[in-house]
């Protein structure tokens, strides 16, 4: 059998799959090269937009089922912010999409040179649980504003969005272009199997790596949007109650289940004690004595995860929260101080509801703390003193940084947004985000006139002297 024919053998056999068979029907459609067109993509940006504000009662029901969100945190991390995403893309598109013209050397003259954005091919988006719609969709924004077919598979463990992604996506977007597959590892696995033009996963660093594997057998690039402890730094010259707002917005959100949450701060010895007073007054502004009853107040995802949460506070230092309940899944907002820097909760991602709290008695100290372990995907740091602020986002490293709040930056769709080293590779979000789902093909045209005879061989004609 020779080479070829064992080739289509092979991809025979593989496409014998339906999720084999949807694939290559998806790249196929590709090559007729619809989605090339700014109108096309426009449309189809239109029609996700219309899909989203025509469900979005069903689409906070199902946020709602999965993770227990409230109203208001539904429609600010995910449907309003998706909609702006979409609204953002569609006004700076067409100036996106235009050849980016760059200077030309005397040498290449008479010449230009610019950059020619073009489409990728078919992408696959991977997406986690715990901003099941915004993480999925966000990424499909891209990728069809660039110009790319995808297909996308929502995280099997937020059910009700991801079944609702199936239903709704097909009624409203070219199904010849997109399409949801739905499941857990052995869907992921036989997606992972198939050639995609571009990978994009948010999720776990383990199975980060799986991706990254199998996206090898294909040269296929990927886009890891990865997790991480991110460290919040608290210097001694602040505005304690706002910074203690700013810290339980942003930890408490979605129940701590958000990749950016600040994972454990690291205080001040000379503020530790008055910021802790200061944040449990804070969660009770916020989510009142009994934050089971607000509305405002997520559940964990899962038995597994809330199992393993329940787990970080055995043996702990608890002094505030620490209420948890199996059947509802509920662990209140929970804030620990000084635990063993080798106890689980300062060795994982704790991806919930509980703060730990460590104190330094100098920057410097705060500051190896953090170079000590792996990059984080986001660092907070609260100070009044620009020098502080210097020195910290001089000396460490981490994929998004914020200065006397927390995870703003997500707001700015001018601010890539990605991780470094174990926090993830590759970034997107708004131009970012278009530029990671395009090749950006270099471009030099040029006249046949001014033909200089030097260039050319045999070059013993001349006697060049160096
Ligand atoms: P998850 O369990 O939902 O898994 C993510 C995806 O990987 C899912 O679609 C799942 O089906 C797939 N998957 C799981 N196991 C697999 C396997 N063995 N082979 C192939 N595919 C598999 O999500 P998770 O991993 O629990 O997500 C939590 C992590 O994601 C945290 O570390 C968090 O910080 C990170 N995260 C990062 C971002 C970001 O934007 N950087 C956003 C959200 C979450």
């Amino acid at each position: 059998m020779s080479v070829t024919n064992l080739h289509l053998h092979t991809s025979t056999k593989k496409a014998e799959h339906p999720i084999a068979q949807l694939v290559s029907a998806v790249r196929q459609h590709f090559t007729l090269g619809l989605s090339k067109d700014y109108q096309w993509r426009v449309n189809q940006l239109k029609r996700l937009r219309l899909m989203v504000v025509e469900n979005q009662d069903k689409l906070a029901s199902a946020l709602y089922e999965d993770l227990g969100k409230g109203e208001v945190e539904s429609w600010t991390s995910e449907i309003g912010f998706v909609i702006s995403d979409i609204d953002h893309t569609i006004k700076h598109l067409k100036g996106w999409m235009k050849p980016r013209r760059v200077s030309t050397p005397i040498v290449a003259q008479p010449g230009k040179s610019y950059i020619l954005p073009e489409p990728l091919g078919t992408v696959l988006i991977i997406g986690a649980w715990n901003y099941p719609f915004q993480l999925v969709v966000a990424p499909l924004i891209a990728a069809i504003a660039a110009g790319n077919h995808a297909i996308i598979k929502p995280s099997e463990l937020s059910q009700s969005t991801s079944a609702l992604l199936k239903m709704l996506l097909p009624k409203y977007l070219d199904d010849n272009a997109f399409a949801v597959v739905e499941g857990a590892v052995e869907e992921t696995q036989i997606l992972l199997a198939q050639k995609f033009d571009h990978i994009i996963y948010t999720g776990g660093e383990k199975v980060g790596k799986i991706v990254m594997r199998a996206a090898s057998e294909h040269l296929t690039p990927v886009t890891l949007e990865l997790g991480g402890k991110s460290p919040c730094i608290v210097d001694k010259h602040i505005d304690i109650e706002v910074t203690a707002k700013r810290i339980v917005w942003a930890k408490w959100m979605n129940a701590g289940q958000t990749c950016v949450a600040p994972d454990y701060v690291l205080a001040d010895a000379a503020i530790a004690g008055a910021l802790q007073e200061a944040l449990k007054k804070a969660v009770q502004e916020c989510y009142g004595v009994e934050p089971k009853k607000s509305k405002d107040y997520g559940r964990i995802v899962n038995k597994r995860h809330y199992e393993r949460l329940v787990g970080y506070l055995e043996n702990q230092n608890v002094i505030f929260g620490g209420d948890v309940d199996p059947v509802n899944r509920y662990i209140s907002p929970t804030i620990i101080r000084e635990p063993s820097l080798h106890s689980s909760v300062m060795q994982e991602e704790i991806f919930g509801p509980i703060l730990p709290i460590v104190t330094y008695d100098n920057l410097a100290d705060a500051i190896t703390f953090v170079n000590e372990r792996a990059k984080p995907l986001s660092l907070y740091l609260f100070t009044h003193k620009s020098d502080v602020e210097k020195k910290v986002l001089q000396q460490t490293s981490s994929g998004s940084a914020c200065v006397n709040d927390g995870f703003m930056f997500m707001v700015n769709p001018d601010l890539p947004f990605g991780g470094v080293g174990n926090s993830g590779m590759g970034a997107y979000h708004g131009k970012t985000g278009f530029d990671t789902f395009s090749h950006l093909k270099s471009v030099m045209s040029r006249k046949f006139w001014l033909d200089v005879p030097l260039r050319y061989p045999p070059f013993n004609r001349f006697k060049f002297t160096w």
